[in-house]
């Protein structure tokens, strides 16, 4: 089969193969290129493993610190006549390049918010690692079927409290426009909760916690998002930042069960605006990120989600200074993201991009660049003319 990305939209519905492989050689090369890190994880869950902030995770665990790792994610295996989705395909390629490398890597492609899918993956530590001693909680999902009433949550973008007008672009088109999104009500406003607040990710530790699967002084962390104030009525205080504010609740209770448990540690991480599945749905966000990354690539500290990772596990998680927070308790590997000076310069763009002008003054180009290496293509050196095989094992 030959395989072409069909954009519609905010989502691309196919996905190479060989191209998401490279993409994961790469990012294991980054890792190993900074040097062992030897205090690192050694047993390591992520839920949300198979794509963006979660992959990342995993990686840098697994080619930093050697870590057996177990991944849990939600994807589509490919049909006779259709690719399978890219985080299958970025699965299967780290499992292969973890178990070369004599790593343990273990997948569950199922649904994380289920009892069962808990029951499977906790039978797998207790078989296989005993214990873990660092658990990632990196979903983004659109819904959530709850575990105890059966109700599907859908979670949704929007402000709280009153209507947002602000600028937006149509990443595919290249076209500026406003757009106004009205308040969500307080049924979509609690439903988003459940989907991307902290509910979840406590149900994890306590099962964890009750079945003694837990190392002693182990760490989970989960991942949010702040960002500039234009962006505040969309994010920190729409749906998605109440919800991110639950998370936080749940950090502090988690981190009260782990601290129990031989002075572990549970904690948020603010990390950086980054291209990924779950960002490109939000609306006025990708515009930000293409001024964003013009700026940061500029001045020279631009990171994607490998390095966010990695330099979080570095400098903060396993190494360097230990754990900073900021006055509400949370990592902030958003720091560059939000240096003044990086922040001034997108805040003057603001006002003057338009479609006319959006080549010139935005890095729109590298944000279409990510997008479409998300799904494995124009990845450099992969022929896309090629035939390719879109049925790939999954391993592990
Ligand atoms: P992503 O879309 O790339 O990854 C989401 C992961 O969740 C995938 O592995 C997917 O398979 C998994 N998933 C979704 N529903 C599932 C289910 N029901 N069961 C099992 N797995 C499921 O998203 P991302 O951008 O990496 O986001 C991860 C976290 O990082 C989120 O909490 C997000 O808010 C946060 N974050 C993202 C950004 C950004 O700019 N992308 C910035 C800061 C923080």
């Amino acid at each position: 089969m030959v395989i072409k990305p069909k954009v519609r939209g905010f989502v691309c519905i196919t996905a190479h193969p060989a191209g998401c492989a490279a993409n994961i050689d790469e990012q294991i090369a980054y890792v190993k290129a900074q040097g062992p890190l030897p205090k690192g994880p050694k047993k390591v869950l992520v839920i949300g493993a198979s794509t963006g902030y979660g992959l990342a995770s995993r990686i840098a665990a697994a080619f930093g610190s050697g870590a057996a790792t177990i991944g849990v994610f939600f994807e589509r295996p490919s049909e006779p006549d259709k690719p399978a989705t890219p985080g299958w395909y970025n699965s299967a390629a780290f499992t292969k390049a973890a178990k070369a490398a004599g790593l343990y890597a273990k997948n569950f492609n199922g649904d994380a918010f289920s009892d069962a899918l808990k029951t499977e993956v906790l039978a797998a530590i207790k078989a296989d690692l005993g214990q873990v001693d660092l658990i990632v909680y990196s979903l983004a999902s659109p819904r959530r079927t709850h575990p105890k009433t059966g109700v599907v949550h859908k979670s949704t973008l929007k402000p709280v409290g009153q209507s947002y007008t602000n600028k937006t672009v149509d990443t595919d088109k290249g076209i500026v426009s406003e757009i106004t999104i009205e308040p969500a009500s307080e049924t979509e406003i609690a439903d988003t909760q459940a989907v991307m607040g902290g509910e979840d990710w406590e149900m994890w530790i306590n099962a964890l916690d009750e079945a003694k699967l837990l190392a002693p002084g182990a760490t989970s962390v989960a991942y949010s998002y702040i960002g500039p104030s234009v962006t505040w009525p969309v994010y920190k205080n729409g749906t998605i930042g109440l919800a991110k504010n639950d998370l936080e609740r749940a950090a502090k209770s988690i981190n009260a069960t782990l601290k129990c448990n031989g002075y572990g540690r549970a904690f948020i991480s603010v990390n950086k605006a980054l291209v990924t599945q779950a960002s490109s749905a939000i609306p006025v966000v990708p515009l930000y990120i293409s001024m964003l990354y013009k700026v940061m690539k500029a001045k020279g500290n631009h990171e994607g989600c490998i390095e966010q990772i990695d330099r979080l596990y570095r400098t903060q998680m396993y190494g360097g200074t230990g754990l900073l927070f900021d006055d509400a308790g949370r990592v902030r590997i958003d720091d560059w993201e939000m240096q003044p000076d990086v922040q001034e310069a997108v805040a003057k763009l603001w006002p003057e991009v338009c479609t006319e002008n959006l080549s010139a003054l935005t890095d729109i180009a590298g944000y279409r660049t990510e997008f479409l290496k998300l799904f494995g293509f124009g990845v450099p050196g992969i022929d896309y003319e090629a035939d390719v095989n879109p049925h790939v094992e999954l391993g592990g």
